[in-house]
């Protein structure tokens, strides 16, 4: 008798299934659609498609496309992720799965394949992402599948669907994620997936299916990808950040054995920058924030008898070094709440998602005279008075990132310069969205939002333009932070 359940160590809070019939048991395989976390390892979406696997005894196919259609997709955005299809190649070489890439080039020739691959699948298992397009795939899906479809939430410690509401200060989601402190540390998925399971051999994908979907050739090699003939934007240039999982890796161990000492000092700092640059690997799923977690927890020697009772403050909950205590409120608060928001907000794009006394004060100061208002194009080319802003705008077209001090000082002054809180809102996600590789995630929109003044309370004086607005300034900003060597990197 199929079921539509199996047992499985994923914790079911985890498992939606849009579809929720039972699987198709005359179906040829089990298809796992690849689409946020893109890695082999970590990943419960993947593991639940291989137990559908092993437990049915059908092969396992792995869709992993990379589509065109989508705001923003530039030649930066397509060559990290292709790094990263290129890893997943050579990692699963030798498993007993089909591994499918797919590359679309022009708009609208990847339509179909999905449905296509479907009609003969008895499970399809998907990524659960709450951002951006990937946030309506599944809604979309479920009208269109022929099979059982579920996905998967492997998005970071807390799932999603614990939190009931939508948080607005960090203090009070501290608060609550320390309460949910026996989910994190119980809740782990397999750190070598694949080889947990019994998987049937593998089988390969139908010609007709490959005549009109050819698969992706990967190089495997770390040649940039020749995108001209990809209907995408080509002003983005790829940055030398490359992607994939290897090198999140290769940054990450970097990260933990020599600068996570330093972290909490080192990071407000642009001359010395002592942040892991995770951010491009998290979104694009090639590493996961429960192995950043688990590691960065063992690399303590931590035990649960360490704990300190739940009380909402950065410090001193974890107890282990001041450095990492700084380093998991970032992943596991600041990261997270940001996922809260985006899954529980429709609107957590737009203006009117911003808390009542954020808008009233804005609304206040909406006529206030700027003494200095820029386009978007004069802000995209770096094209204000400020050198400190203009150096932070260069590094975000040339490398794809922003030193995380230096952007909430970016945002704060493009909120200063625009004729409205509006307009600023939308010039940020322009160019955060347009050049940086961690952008279209919650957390861009968690960082934008609080520019404007999501997550925060109000901050006196009043001031002109930002109201009860934190305010942020290039001066006290120099005075603070080390960026003499920045300011020469990015001066023009
Ligand atoms: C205007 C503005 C826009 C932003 N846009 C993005 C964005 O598009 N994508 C993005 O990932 N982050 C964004 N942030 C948040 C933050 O700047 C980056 O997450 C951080 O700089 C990434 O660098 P890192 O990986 O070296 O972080 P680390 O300091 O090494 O921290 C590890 C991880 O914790 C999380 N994290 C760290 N700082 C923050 C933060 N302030 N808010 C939320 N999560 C955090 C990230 O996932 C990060 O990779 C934005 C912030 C602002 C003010």
């Amino acid at each position: 008798m199929p079921q539509t359940s199996i047992s499985c160590d994923i914790p079911e809070i985890r498992i939606t299934a849009p579809h929720d019939v039972m699987p198709n048991m005359s179906g040829e395989y089990v298809l796992y659609w690849m689409t946020a976390y893109r890695r082999t390892d970590s990943n419960y979406a993947l593991q639940r498609a291989a137990q559908w696997s092993e437990e049915l005894k059908k092969p396992l196919i792995i869709l992993e496309p990379l589509r065109v259609g989508y705001r923003w997709a530039n030649d930066r955005m397509h060559q990290f992720v292709v790094a990263g299809m290129r890893d997943n190649a050579i990692a699963l070489q030798k498993e007993n799965v089909t591994y499918y890439p797919y590359l679309e080039k022009k708009r609208g020739e990847g339509s179909g394949l999905i449905e296509a691959l479907a009609t003969k699948a008895a499970v399809v298992v998907g990524d659960e992402y709450p951002c951006f397009f990937l946030k309506h795939l599944p809604k979309w899906f479920a009208a269109r599948a022929s099979c059982r479809y579920e996905i998967v939430d492997s998005n970071g410690l807390m799932p999603l669907r614990i939190p009931d509401k939508i948080f607005t200060v960090a203090h009070s989601y501290r608060r609550f994620m320390q309460k949910q402190v026996d989910t994190l540390l119980a809740q782990r998925p397999l750190t070598k997936v694949l080889s947990h399971f019994q998987l049937p051999s593998p089988q390969p994908i139908a010609k007709e299916i490959l005549r009109k979907w050819p698969m992706a050739e990967i190089a495997f090699n770390n040649k940039p990808f020749d995108w001209s003939d990809f209907d995408i934007d080509h002003s983005v240039a790829p940055t030398e950040m490359v992607g994939g999982r290897k090198e999140a890796l290769r940054r990450w161990k970097n990260f933990l054995s020599l600068r996570s000492i330093r972290y909490d000092e080192d990071r407000n700092h642009p001359d010395t920058d002592g942040s892991s640059a995770l951010s491009p690997y998290l979104h694009f799923g090639h590493i996961s924030a429960h192995e950043m977690f688990f590691d960065v927890l063992e690399h303590e020697n931590f035990r649960v008898e360490q704990l300190a009772r739940p009380n909402g403050k950065v410090n001193g909950f974890w107890n282990v070094s001041p450095s990492i205590e700084a380093f998991l409120d970032q992943l596991l608060t600041w990261r997270e709440i940001g996922f809260n928001q985006c899954f529980l907000d429709r609107h957590y794009d737009s203006y009117r998602s911003l808390p009542t006394w954020v808008r009233a004060t804005l609304q206040k100061h909406a006529a206030d005279k700027r003494d200095y208002v820029y386009s978007l194009a004069e802000f995209e080319e770096a094209r204000t008075h400020d050198p400190v802003w203009n150096a932070a705008q260069r590094q975000l077209v040339k490398e794809g990132r922003i030193h995380n001090y230096l952007r909430m000082l970016w945002g704060k002054k493009i909120l200063h310069w625009s004729r409205s809180p509006e307009e600023a809102l939308d010039i940020m996600v322009e160019l955060n969205n347009k050049y940086a590789l961690d952008g279209r995630d919650p957390n861009s929109y968690s960082g934008i939002f609080w520019v404007l003044g999501r997550y925060d309370r109000p901050w006196g004086p009043e001031r002109p333009i930002f109201g009860t607005i934190r305010y942020m300034s290039s001066d006290s900003t120099l005075k603070k932070i080390h960026l003499k060597k920045y300011l020469k990197n990015f001066e023009s």
